[in-house]
């Protein structure tokens, strides 16, 4: 109906050689929401080649967009299943709708979550959204609910329950598929490929109005793996990884608007707005 009356709308000033329809651009505010801390984890499962003996506590986190088009979109969903938080011996643990929640924006208010990977710590809060569409790329979709668990080496950190409950909301008529590189998915917000954390992994642009930031996800783990210009530890293609952070710099508006995946100094480098709960700008 809103979609209607828009076109109506549009229709009558385009019928006025005096009036142009202006497009409004679309700007976010951004979070990153941290749901819980693992604690003591290796250096060199995030940065290629780094000394075993350093270890870091990792903040496992989603990121909020409050879209002046009224858009509530997600990046990532997070983890909540029990056996997670008991095997990783999470400390500070909330769910990332509780995270959601706390930043204002009820689970069932969110409208969109974009999934960057179907690792087990992005993907398996995916059922916490009721009237979400989710979107992820067509290829990783097809790969990790098919072919990937045609051998045993192939689907390291994706969860069987987890890609269950993507098949439903799927079946719930809720999933759109992103095909390929450099998509613009929602007003302001582009998916782009060739991180190669996984088998069709994502990152994600977004138009804030200090400027574009981009939200890596696990294609970058930490501000390390930029600023020594070193590979993420857990990538099918180094080579490809490489590639992508250089693209990620040029993206951005500036490199500080950048945001890795499990970085604790996310943390310390933009404003607190919240327990656990930053404002990215
Ligand atoms: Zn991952
Ligand atoms: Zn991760």
């Amino acid at each position: 109906m809103v979609r209607l009356l828009l076109f109506l709308l549009a229709g009558a000033l385009a019928a006025r050689p005096d009036v142009a329809p202006q497009p409004v651009p679309v700007t976010y505010e951004a979070f990153a929401l941290r749901f819980g801390i693992l604690p003591a984890f290796p250096v060199s499962g995030l940065v290629a080649g780094a000394d075993q003996s350093r270890t870091i506590d990792v903040p496992v986190m989603v990121w909020l967009l409050k879209g002046s088009n009224g858009r509530r979109v997600l990046i990532d969903s997070g983890f909540y299943r029990q056996k997670f938080v008991d095997r990783w011996k999470v400390r500070e643990f909330r769910t990332p709708a509780a995270a959601s929640e706390a930043a204002g924006v009820k689970p069932d208010a969110v409208t969109d979550v974009i999934i960057s990977h179907v690792h087990w710590d992005h993907v398996d809060g995916v059922d916490l959204f009721p009237n979400a569409t989710v979107w992820i790329q067509r290829d990783e979709y097809r790969y990790y609910t098919g072919e990937a668990w045609h051998a045993r080496n192939t689907h390291g950190g994706v969860d069987e329950e987890d890609m269950q409950a993507l098949l439903k909301i799927n079946m719930q008529g809720r999933v759109r598929f992103v095909d390929g590189d450099d998509q613009e998915i929602i007003p302001g917000i582009r998916c782009y490929t060739g991180g190669k954390h996984t088998w069709a992994s994502q990152y994600v642009s977004v138009k804030l109005t200090a400027g574009t930031a981009i939200f890596a996800s696990d294609n970058v783990y930490l501000y390390e793996n930029l600023e020594k210009h070193v590979p993420i530890a857990q990538t099918l293609d180094a080579e490809s990884n490489l590639k992508a952070q250089d693209r990620i710099k040029a993206l951005a508006s500036d490199p500080r608007l950048i945001v890795p995946g499990h970085d604790p100094a996310v943390f310390t480098r933009f404003p607190s707005t919240g327990d656990g709960q930053v404002a990215i700008r």
